[in-house]
């Protein structure tokens, strides 16, 4: 397939690591591709042209059956801690086409997800349902349109062939793209690899591909240690922000970059409860909402210690350094959420007692069950349906505190709005109605409803004719969860 017709600019830089880290392998072509999504509008920003390529054409290409020119397919390999557990790991149905570098040198890794077996499959099939693939696809763009961090999605192809999970589902291929997929647990790969010189090298490449600045600097691993830590702080709170649940965050589902990836059993709270969890695995609540920013500071040790042998010949030195910057966590993390949290309820300017009305309110969704988008949306004005949980005394005495305070700002409630709308959604990927498209996708063969939804998560911060189906919260949603395993 010729490169020009495309524009692909491919330039594999991850080939020029040590060959322990990855391994070349051809994704297993598949029956019959057929395009379910394609993803145009990112196409575009990363200057791929598919307008003249029809959607056969396409479907072989993110299928893997037709590698375009340029492409070196490679499953990188990586360890991580998964729910504490450390375990060698790698990409055990992923591989990467390459990294394409669009018209303002931006470098992705354009990354096939469920293209058949690698040396890192251990006993699984390498492949990937069509269900789950589409669920990345979906939360992934809500998320970038949301202004998180994120790994894209490009395509979505079905194989026209089965995967055995607990039924027998359609089999499918995500292609995603991503800054990159340097992870904690590939900086834990490279620590434990016989090849001494493993890790300095993959600190050397992610130094030189993401943050450049410091290369240059007295101690850049202490540097890079404080880096990951002020973007995975600020990609929590994001997180937090729109109460987003992760679900995995495992040390390989933890990438370098700051990017939200592996989107598995994940999923968007509804009613406020900080012990929710999402995943049907998580029995212990390891990855409960309010639990994220200490698993990720837990994460961040565990990145510390890859990184020891290159703070210091002496370890002891090295621990009490990187201890040192692990110990800013609490503090940053904390100022970075109040800071969202002012933004939340539309305070400018800081004082002391905005933590307490902060608590005040979390505390009272919680006993109120009130759901956590709607509730800032009816702070907005927002949220028309009526809701007898915001006649509660306990509430209407707290918005009384609330509105005092924001006439603190310049006594203009039009301020506070105008900070509100920026960081508050209007709408989120509610999961019944993401389930209720998934299954009228992968049942009906009718994506209409998929389709629909990703128009309307394009614009979370705007109001439009469609925002109050996104704020009904249907009861059966209690006890929602989702599966690994996909
Ligand atoms: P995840 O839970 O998606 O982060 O995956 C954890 C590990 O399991 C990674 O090494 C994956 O590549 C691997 N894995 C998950 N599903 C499959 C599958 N169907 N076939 C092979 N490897 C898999
Ligand atoms: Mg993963």
């Amino acid at each position: 397939m010729s490169i020009k017709k495309i524009g692909w600019k491919f330039d594999n830089t991850y080939l020029n690591l040590s060959q322990s880290m990855f391994s070349k392998i051809n994704p297993t072509p598949v029956k019959t591709p057929k395009l379910v999504l394609f993803n145009h509008n990112l196409s575009k920003e990363i200057d791929l042209d598919f307008s003249k390529i029809n959607n056969n054409e396409i479907a072989s290409i993110f299928s893997g059956n037709q590698l375009p020119d340029g492409s070196e397919t490679i499953a990188q390999a990586y360890a991580g801690h998964q729910f504490g557990h450390f375990t060698i790991l790698g990409d055990g149905r992923a591989l990467m086409i390459g990294e394409h570098i669009d018209k303002n040198e931006n470098r992705y890794d354009i990354q096939f997800k469920g293209s058949g077996k690698t040396p890192y499959s251990r006993n699984a099939d390498g492949r990937a349902a069509l269900g789950p693939m589409l669920r990345e696809y979906i939360i992934s763009e809500a998320m970038h349109h949301l202004g998180i961090p994120t790994t894209r999605s490009l395509a979505v192809v079905e194989t026209g062939e089965n995967v055995i999970r607990e039924s027998i589902l359609k089999g499918a291929v995500l292609t995603r793209v991503a800054s990159s997929h340097i992870r904690v647990g590939t900086f834990q790969y490279a620590l434990i690899s016989k090849n001494k010189n493993d890790l300095k090298n993959l600190f050397d490449y992610t130094v030189h591909r993401h943050y450049p600045d410091i290369k240059k600097s007295k101690s850049p691993s202490i540097d890079l240690l404080k880096i990951v830590l002020k973007k995975q702080i600020s990609l929590i709170v994001n997180w937090m922000r729109v109460g987003f649940i992760h679900g995995v965050m495992n040390t390989d589902n933890m990438t370098i970059s700051g990017e939200t990836i592996d989107y598995g059993p994940c999923a968007f709270m509804d009613k406020y409860d900080p012990g929710t969890v999402f995943s049907s695995i998580d029995n212990l609540g390891r990855y409960a909402y309010l639990n994220q920013p200490r698993v990720a500071k837990w994460n961040l040790e565990r990145f510390a210690e890859c990184l020891l042998p290159l703070i210091s010949d002496d370890n002891k030195k090295a621990i009490k350094i990187a201890t040192e910057v692990l110990n800013e966590f609490s503090n940053i993390y904390k100022a970075n959420w109040l800071t969202m949290m002012r933004q939340k309820l539309g305070i400018l300017g800081k004082k002391t007692e905005d933590e307490k009305l902060i608590i005040e309110l979390l505390s009272w969704m919680y006993q109120s069950k009130a759901d956590y988008t709607n509730t800032f949306c009816y702070l907005m004005g927002e949220y028309e349906k009526k809701n007898k949980i915001y006649d509660e005394p306990q509430f209407v005495s707290w918005k009384q505190k609330w509105e005092n305070r924001i006439k603190l700002n310049d006594n203009l409630k039009e301020s506070s709005l105008k900070i509100m709308r920026k960081v508050n959604p209007l709408i989120i990927p509610r999961n019944h109605l993401v389930e209720e498209a998934l299954k009228s996708s992968t049942e009906m063969n009718d994506l209409s409803k998929v389709n629909e939804l990703l128009k309307n998560l394009l614009k979370p911060y705007e109001r439009f004719s469609e925002t109050t189906m996104y704020q009904s919260t249907p009861l059966h949603e209690e006890n929602y969860v989702t599966y690994c395993g996909t």
